[in-house]
């Protein structure tokens, strides 16, 4: 028989920190070695502090591998107890898919054998994926102590756990499993389970009055088909039934009642930054399409290189209002002079010369050659004689004699004699030379007009770009009442607010082709937020949907069973640890071009999954964002979330959503201890360039008026107590900074 592969998590701030003070790892090692009958390889280990997201983050990755390197056992120690750093449950509870309250059951059992403080031990067990996690105490005995009391029948679990069949794995009966297991529930003391501490026969005796509770219970509550003597020293709970035969008693299903769903997330949850890699990698990339230059390509992205066409100026051009002359190729004394006769200088321009010509910036003709002695009268941006080689400027210049209708000037007399060669003057191709580099693949089309202009300068007309995705927004609930209902609310009608406010987040990003509206899915009857779902990809063609409302625990919070049991759709993640927007969802829908299926409401499975086969009929990833219904939560989580995906598929090459700056505090700050806090914020220049922000007052998640004239979120580190008045804090602007 294969071995099977442990890891042991020690869960300590003082152990992380300090490496050297562990003494779990090795005591819980020699466990697995001295009573792990030979099956186990020696373990994997890891050191993390107190930290939910530290523990939950190294638990899935050994539990959350598809290889072979999955871990069949995962035994945290450490953070149990009720101290205020102790948060290893509540890190492992969420990730298990299957409790398993035998083995903490078990773990108790023995730990009240050798003292009533068990009952500080918080411990929880259960299988995710195809691993077995168990979370022992922190101090090594007592560690040790809960080890020995599940480790001879860990095997089994770990087993069935990794997909053995247990059919075959019961083909002895239970008598062959406990004998392999080297436990015996039917001999009579003397021949007994292991007991904590490696006790056997000889602890007998001083636990026999503990076992009588025990005793009592198991005569009620198990019906056995084999005699059990219960006899002191059984004190290991033995479960009769696999975890395959036993009703699944939680489910994600929202028809069954509240006594059969969740009770709490199982959706493990994740930090903002993992939950922005998960949407970043979940992400399609975007297809290229050839578009018009137009000023309607505001926001996209150039796909590829892009060269000029044209050269920039296409001709000689004066830089100047002025008069075009020629001067010799030599400066100083030898230039030679190119004014009449009279000229008097000899050195250079200086002297008065006839007006032959004047240039106008115009598009039909180029103005004829000069004679020597000639200038003409030229504007600025128009084309230069040909034979021209500089522009006096007209400041440089007096009008010496008039035209006789005493109009225009006759004769000019310039009054300097510095000017050389190609002075104000732009060559052709001076500004862009025909096919230079005029935008990199990856640049943003902006409104501020640079790109877009300069793209129109040098003769683009098409430009390769990547799509922009269509995007619909889906308000979902029974008490959402749309803003066109004349009022007034009666009952426990609440305005659609998010609606209005996501369409017009998502008009200002200019990320999208289309904004959808998608109205509202109420929660009942249940299948219409399937329908409206299946609509929006199908029949409006939309790529990314995102609803408000529906993701919390409550019985008509439909998003998550929706999408993964009626869509066949895969929740990417379902928590996040932030506030607000601790619910916030994210899913993907691969749906076969143009079809989601003809599944009815509610049936699991009614989607295709998803598939790589190059089978010709292309399949399409559509994304979901459930953003949580309360509106400050809802606007916060688009610009966190929504944003660098939009950023992304419109083919951004580094997408980063907001940006960052630095910001003081202007009043003093709460921090939240559990949670990173996006505090909505005004931030402006305080008159001497720098940057103040200033809170917009209560952040209760449901107060949307939290993100009225808010331009900045803070970036609230999690931790107890407050950032003081000027001190420096992370802001995350949504919009522009304000003036003093
Ligand atoms: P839910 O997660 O659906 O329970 O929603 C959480 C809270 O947000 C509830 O108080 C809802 O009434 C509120 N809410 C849900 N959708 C909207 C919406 N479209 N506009 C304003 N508030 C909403
Ligand atoms: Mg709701």
């Amino acid at each position: 028989m294969a071995l099977l592969r442990p890891a042991i998590l020690v869960v300590s701030d003082t152990a992380a920190s300090d490496p050297s003070t562990d003494k779990a790892i090795p005591t819980l090692s020699d466990v697995l070695a001295q009573d792990g009958a030979g099956k186990w390889t020696d373990p994997l280990t890891a050191i993390v502090k107190d930290d939910v997201l530290e523990i939950q983050r190294a638990v899935r990755s050994w539990t959350d591998t598809e290889n072979d390197s999955t871990v069949n056992l995962v035994i945290t120690t450490g953070g149990t107890g009720f101290a205020r750093r102790d948060f290893t449950p509540e890190a492992i509870a969420p990730l298990l898919h299957r409790q398993a309250p035998g083995i903490v059951h078990a773990m108790l059992a023995a730990s009240f054998q050798v003292t009533p403080f068990a009952m500080m031990a918080r411990p929880v067990a259960g299988v995710r994926n195809k691993s077995i996690v168990i979370t022992l105490p922190g101090s090594p005995k007592g560690a040790k102590e809960n080890l020995q009391a599940v480790v001879k029948l860990l095997p089994h679990a770990c087993f069935q756990a990794a997909g053995e069949d247990s059919r075959a794995a019961h083909s002895g009966g239970l008598k062959k499993l406990e004998r392999e297991a080297g436990v015996d529930s039917s001999s009579s003391a003397g021949n007994g389970a292991p007991l904590p501490g490696g006790a056997s026969t000889d602890n007998n005796s001083h636990s026999h009055s503990h076992s009588h509770s025990h005793q009592h219970d198991h005569s009620h509550s198990h019906d056995h088909d084999h005699s059990h003597s219960h006899g002191h020293g059984h004190r290991i709970p033995k479960a009769h039934t696999t975890l395959e035969e036993r009703p699944h008693l939680q489910s994600n299903d929202p028809r069954l009642g509240a006594s059969k769903r969740y009770r709490s997330s199982p959706y493990p949850m994740l930090s903002v930054a993992e939950a922005v890699s998960v949407i970043l990698e979940n992400t399609p990339c975007p297809k290229v399409e050839v578009r018009d230059l137009s000023p309607d390509l505001v926001g996209y992205v150039v796909a590829e290189d892009i060269y000029a066409k044209e050269a920039v100026p296409a001709y000689r051009a004066s830089l100047v209002d002025g008069y075009a002359v020629i001067v010799g190729d030599k400066r100083g004394a030898d230039v030679v002079p190119v004014a009449n006769a009279q000229s008097v200088s000899g050195t250079g321009t200086k002297g008065t010369f006839p007006v032959a010509s004047v240039s106008h910036a115009q598009a039909t003709s180029l103005p004829p050659p000069l004679q020597p002695g000639q200038i003409a009268r030229i504007t600025t941006g128009a084309p230069l004689p040909e034979n021209a080689n500089a522009v006096v400027m007209v400041e440089d210049t007096v009008i010496a004699t008039l035209s006789p209708d005493g109009l225009e000037e006759s004769t000019v007399e310039i009054l300097t004699d510095k000017i050389v060669p190609g002075e104000n003057i732009r060559e052709p191709g001076s500004d862009v030379q025909l096919n230079d580099l005029v935008l990199v693949k990856g640049t943003q089309l902006t409104a501020l007009g640079g790109e877009i202009g300069v793209l129109a300068a040098c003769g683009t007309r098409k430009v390769p770009v990547y799509r922009k995705p269509r995007v619909g927004v889906l308000s979902t609930g029974d008490e959402v009442t749309d803003i066109t209902h004349p009022g007034p609310l009666t009952g426990g009608m609440i305005r659609d607010s998010n609606r209005p406010a996501l369409l017009s987040v998502l008009r200002g990003w200019g990320l999208c082709e289309e904004v959808v509206d998608l109205h509202v899915a109420r929660d009942t009857p249940a299948s219409e937020l399937e329908l409206k779902l299946r609509d929006a990809f199908r029949l409006r063609g939309v790529d990314v949907v995102v609803t408000t409302g529906g993701v919390s625990m409550g019985e008509l919070d439909l998003l998550k069973p929706t999408i993964e049991r009626a869509l066949g759709g895969t929740v990417h993640f379902g928590r996040v640890s932030m506030k607000p927007g601790k619910p916030t969802t994210f899913a993907s829908v691969e749906i076969k071009n143009g079809d989601l299926g003809s599944g009815t409401a509610g049936t699991a499975g009614a989607a295709t999954p998803a598939s790589s086969e190059p089978n010709g009929d292309s399949r399409r990833r559509h994304l979901i964002f459930g953003l949580p219904g309360n509106p400050a939560s809802a606007l916060v989580t688009a610009n966190l979330f929504l944003l660098p995906c939009l950023q992304k598929l419109v083919g951004i090459p580094s997408p980063t959503g907001l940006p960052r700056v630095v910001v003081r505090a202007a009043g003093k700050l709460r921090c939240d201890p559990a949670r990173t806090e996006y505090h909505r914020a005004v931030v402006s220049d305080d008159g001497h360039g720098r940057l103040v922000a200033r809170s917009t007052g209560m952040q209760r998640s449901s107060r949307v008026g939290s993100v009225a004239s808010a331009n900045a979120l803070l970036v609230m580190p999690s931790r107890e107590g407050f950032v003081e008045e000027g001190a420096e804090c992370e802001a995350l602007m949504m919009g522009l900074v304000r003036g003093f």
